[in-house]
Parts: C-alpha cells; structure tokens; sequence
C-alpha cells in the first residue's frame, strides 16, 4: 500500500469497527499500526449460541517481525464460564496468548478452538462479537463519554448505557460532570483520569455482554483504591462467562478456577491457588514475594 493510501485505509478500518462494536483492543492495534491481515475463509460460520469453551492445542506462534517463538506447542483449556489465570514474567507471552484469542494474530501450528470450533473458521466479525476485552492501557476516542460506552454496542438505548455504566462504578462521576453523559473526554480521554478511563472501557464491556472475557493485566496502573472498586466490577463481568485474567497482584487472582504459570519454558505449573501454593515452586515463591513487600 501506498503511503497516501494509509490513512485512508485506517479510517475505513476504523469506522467498520465502530460498525461492529468493538472494544479498546482494536483500537489500539489501530494506533499501533499492527492491523494484520486476516480475512475470512469463503465458508467462514457466523456463531450462534456461545457456550464460551476455549481451547489451545499444541499452539505455536512467533511474530513476523520477531526473534524467536513466542509460544511453543501450548496447551490450554477454559470451561464454559470458569476463571482462568495467567501469571508470569513479564515477557514470558501473556499479552500475545489474549492476542491471539480474538486472531489479531494467526498460529503458526496447532489450533484455538471456541466451542469445538476453529476460530479460522469462524466470522472474524463473528468471533470477536463475543469477546470483551480489557487491558491497561484504554484507547478513547474523541467524542463524548455516551459515544466512548456506545463503541461497545452501538445500537444500544440512553438506559443500556447508564445500566453499563452503573454496573462499572462510572455512573456518579459521570452525572457530576457538568454535562453528564454529553461531557466531551478531550482527545484520547485526556481530561479523565486512568481509572475513570479504565472504568468507561469495563462499562464498555458490559454494555456487549459477551460471553467471553479477556482482561489482560486491566488494573495493575492504578491506586489501590481505584484498583479495589475496578476488582469489583470486573468480578461482577466476569461472573457467569469464561474469563482468561491475567494480573500482577496475584491476590486478585487467588480465586481463579485454575491458575496457569507461563514463563518462556511454556506452561510450568497449572493448579488452583491452593495447590499451587503447596507445591511451593514459581507461585509460590512469587506470591509470598508479594506478600511480603505488601506487608
Ligand atoms: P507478556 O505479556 O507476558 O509480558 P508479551 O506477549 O507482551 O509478554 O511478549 C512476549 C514476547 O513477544 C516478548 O519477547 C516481546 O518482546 C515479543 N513481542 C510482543 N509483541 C510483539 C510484536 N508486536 N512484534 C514482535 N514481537 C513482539
Ligand atoms: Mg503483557
């Protein structure tokens, strides 16, 4: 593509994802310029009924422009509507595992299914409908806060919004603002703070309600504060739906159903909290590490 030809593009890309309403990530790949090239398949399905089970089978990736594997025959398995943890060094390819759930990126070997489907063979469109995601750094786009939660499901009514956002602990600050809902953000949300921002893209994902959620490291830039009510409300979304969580604080994490330990070796311990603990391996030794700076 030509370099005039570029942002024209971008600006297609983006109003088709304002057409599907998508979450931050998006925009984000969209700031990033890292919009990879995937298209359907001719017989690509749309998904009905999502039951919200994922599964990884012998997964192998590597970026294009990268040096070396970043995930290596990795297998993992989320049951419909249970917690699933990833903890980690950093580095250790967290982040790109989330990635690869939506197909911002395609494997290199292996398979990703959602309920016993390949997700190559899914509806991108389709496929990410039922993904909500929520990361650290959160993309606003400039407009007012009522546009910003309506990105998650534009054709929702002024109800389904307040609801979102009551439900993501936003709503009062909002009706503080001197004018409400209509309040311009600024550009990139500039005049919110980070966990005002955090809040209206976890609103965001409640207005979709899908049954699948992502939240890759979502509270880690806050203060412990902000940090406890933000846990409340992503423990509220992700009641009911297979959630994959990553966190720094690993007491945010304690009551995963099974808790999952990547380092750049693969997959080295996977357990419940309790179990992991026992053990007294990698867990362990990060979480009584943790326990005891907070201390
Ligand atoms: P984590 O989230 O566990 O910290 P990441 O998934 O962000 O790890 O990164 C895993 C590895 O992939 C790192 O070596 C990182 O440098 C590399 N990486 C991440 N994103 C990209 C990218 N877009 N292009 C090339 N390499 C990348
Ligand atoms: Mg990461």
């Amino acid at each position: 593509m030509t370099f005039l030809m570029q942002p024209i593009k971008k600006l297609a890309d983006f109003t088709q994802q304002l057409q599907d309403g998508m979450t931050g990530f998006e925009r984000f790949l969209e700031i990033m310029d890292i919009e990879p090239d995937i298209v359907d398949k001719t017989d690509a399905i749309e998904l009905k009924e999502v039951k919200g089970k994922i599964e990884f089978h012998d997964v192998s990736f590597s970026y294009q422009n990268g040096d070396g594997t970043v995930l290596a025959n990795l297998n993992m398995e989320i049951e419909p509507g249970k917690t699933v943890a990833l903890v980690g060094p950093s580095g250790a390819g967290k982040t790109t595992l989330c990635h690869l759930i939506p197909r911002f990126y395609d494997i290199n070997s292996g398979e990703i299914l959602l309920d016993d489907i390949d997700i190559r063979d899914i509806k991108l469109k389709s496929l990410r409908k039922n993904i909500g995601l929520v990361q650290q750094d959160v993309f606003l786009f400039t407009g007012t806060i009522k546009e910003n939660i309506l990105y998650g499901k534009p054709d929702s009514t002024d109800e389904e919004v307040i609801e979102a956002a009551k439900k993501a602990r936003i709503h009062d600050f909002i009706m503080n603002l001197p004018h409400g809902y209509d309040t311009y953000v600024g550009e990139k949300g500039a005049m919110l703070s980070g966990g005002q921002k955090q809040r209206i893209s976890i609103a965001r994902v409640f207005l979709k309600n899908p049954p699948l959620l992502i939240l890759d490291e979502a509270t880690s830039a806050l203060d412990n504060e902000t940090e406890i009510m933000i846990q409340k409300s992503l423990e509220e979304l992700s009641k009911d739906r297979t959630t994959l969580v990553i966190a720094h604080r690993l007491s945010t994490i304690k009551n995963a159903d099974e808790i999952l330990v990547l380092t750049s070796e693969g997959i080295v311990e996977r357990g419940n909290h309790e179990k992991l603990l026992n053990e007294g391996n990698l867990y362990a030794k990060l979480y009584k590490s943790q326990f005891k700076n907070m201390a």
